[in-house]
């Protein structure tokens, strides 16, 4: 499969190029040549394949030959090596859990199948690799634990100071060895920002081997498409219409995997981008205009994103056809007070317990369907709630017991070193630091 950048359509690239890259010229995404459709057969009865089988098979046309089979079969395999099951939260919303793997959040799906990717790729390569990466809060722990010890790649982390929970943080910064956490004194955006700079700068460039790990890149957007398919066989055992799908959005990596792999023939009657306060995308339903914002911070953090990079392949997916994409896509925004307000609903209707970026997706959905009346759908639930102790026990006064590798990790000691939302600043960092190997 080629694939091509969205900024310059002339250029094409392979896979593999695609994932070590990340991004084109002019900063642009890449976007699949082609829109692989799904067997129709595999998707009627998908009930009668192995996780393992669906998640191969979801991913194979996207890679092609560039990763042989048995290989490609084990690294679907380890990206889903933990549970994600579907449970019914009330009558009309089920959730789908997404937050059982090493860092309880559903960033590990996307983070698991990069890195073993990018390391059988770059297995024959003698120049250390970087992965740089920006991150609200999630990102960093998965893409940190995605490539911990793994040899030959150094991970750079920046993270917003003061932005992330305390379990986020610890996450980020107390692995040490190959990984290196960045506190930046700025928000996400700005962390963003930097990222993208030291992609296009000319001297970072020639010294190290740069390669990203933010949602942009495909190979960790493309396999997201994996669970809508386990969603949708658990789904089909006690639901019989198309569901509406509710995605906590920040980026809008994770919904867009949703979408392609609804063009490629997954039943989804809707879906909902959810969204907190950062309301750019459901702004944009609204009134058909796109304008980027400031990050607002919220209890959702890892969704305080004011341009969402995929936006762009959304619009791509729908061939910038506004009047589908709207019918296909409603958006909300929640904000902090109704989040909390819904997390202790939802405790104390139903005994569940859900994190602040479920919470906002629940309390869109619940919307939607009081719009529209008689349809059913679920949820993306992308984090554990003990990763936001805090929000959670303010909103329900309940206190979450924590996992005993958590509490093991909360004991180790943050690593980090601080710099200024200053591309100067991270440019010295990082050359100083290839000086140093
Ligand atoms: C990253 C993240 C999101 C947002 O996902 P996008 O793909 O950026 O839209 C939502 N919830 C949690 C817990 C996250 O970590």
């Amino acid at each position: 499969m080629n694939y091509y950048n969205l900024k310059d359509k002339q250029e094409t690239v392979n896979f593999k190029t695609a994932a070590i890259k990340s991004q084109g010229s002019q900063k642009g995404l890449f976007f699949p040549e082609k829109i692989p459709q799904f067997n129709e057969e595999f998707i009627q009865n998908l009930h009668l394949y192995s996780n393992e089988e669906i998640a191969f098979r979801c991913m194979k046309d996207f890679i092609g030959d560039e990763i042989p089979s048995e290989i490609l079969k084990k690294i679907t395999t380890e990206t889903i090596s933990f549970e994600i099951p579907l449970k019914k939260i009330s009558e009309h919303i089920s959730i789908l859990e997404l937050f059982h793997g090493p860092t309880l959040a559903f960033k590990d799906v996307g983070a698991r199948f990069m890195s073993r990717c990018l390391s059988y790729f770059l297995k024959d390569q003698d120049k250390k690799v970087t992965v740089l990466v920006a991150t609200s809060g999630d990102t960093g722990g998965a893409v940190a634990h995605g490539f911990y010890n793994v040899p030959g790649i150094n991970v750079v982390i920046l993270y917003p100071k003061n932005r992330v929970s305390a379990v986020q943080e610890k996450q980020l910064t107390a692995l040490g060895g190959n990984i290196l956490a960045l506190e930046v004194n700025g928000n996400f955006d700005d962390c963003q920002n930097l990222v993208k700079q030291a992609f296009s700068d000319e001297s970072i460039n020639s010294e190290l081997f740069l390669t990203s790990a933010n949602s942009i890149n495909v190979a960790r957007w493309l396999p997201q498409q994996i669970y809508y398919l386990l969603a949708l066989k658990q789904w089909k055992q006690y639901e019989n219409q198309d569901p509406v799908i509710g995605v906590p959005s920040g980026n809008f990596g994770n919904i867009c995997a949703g979408l392609l792999a609804y063009f490629r023939g997954l039943p989804a009657g809707h879906f909902i981008a959810a969204c907190n306060k950062n309301d750019v995308v459901p702004d944009y339903l609204k009134s058909h205009q796109y304008h980027p914002k400031k990050a607002v911070a919220t209890l959702s953090n890892a969704m305080d994103v004011g341009d969402p990079s995929n936006f762009t392949r959304i619009l791509e997916l729908f061939g910038h056809q506004y009047e589908h994409l709207k019918n296909m896509i409603s958006g909300y925004s929640v904000d902090d007070e109704s989040t909390l307000q819904t997390i202790k609903e939802v405790y104390e209707k139903y005994e569940y317990t859900l994190d602040p970026h479920s919470a906002v997706a629940f309390a869109a959905m619940e919307q939607y369907l009081n719009e529209n009346p008689g349809k059913k759908g679920f949820i993306l639930g992308t984090a554990h709630p003990v990763k936001f102790p805090e929000a959670v026990e303010k909103a329900a006064h309940i206190t979450i017991d924590i996992p005993e590798a958590l509490n093991d990790l909360m004991k180790k000691d943050k690593k980090t070193v601080e710099i200024n939302a200053d591309f100067e600043e991270l440019k010295r960092f990082l050359l100083d630091k290839n000086q140093e190997q």
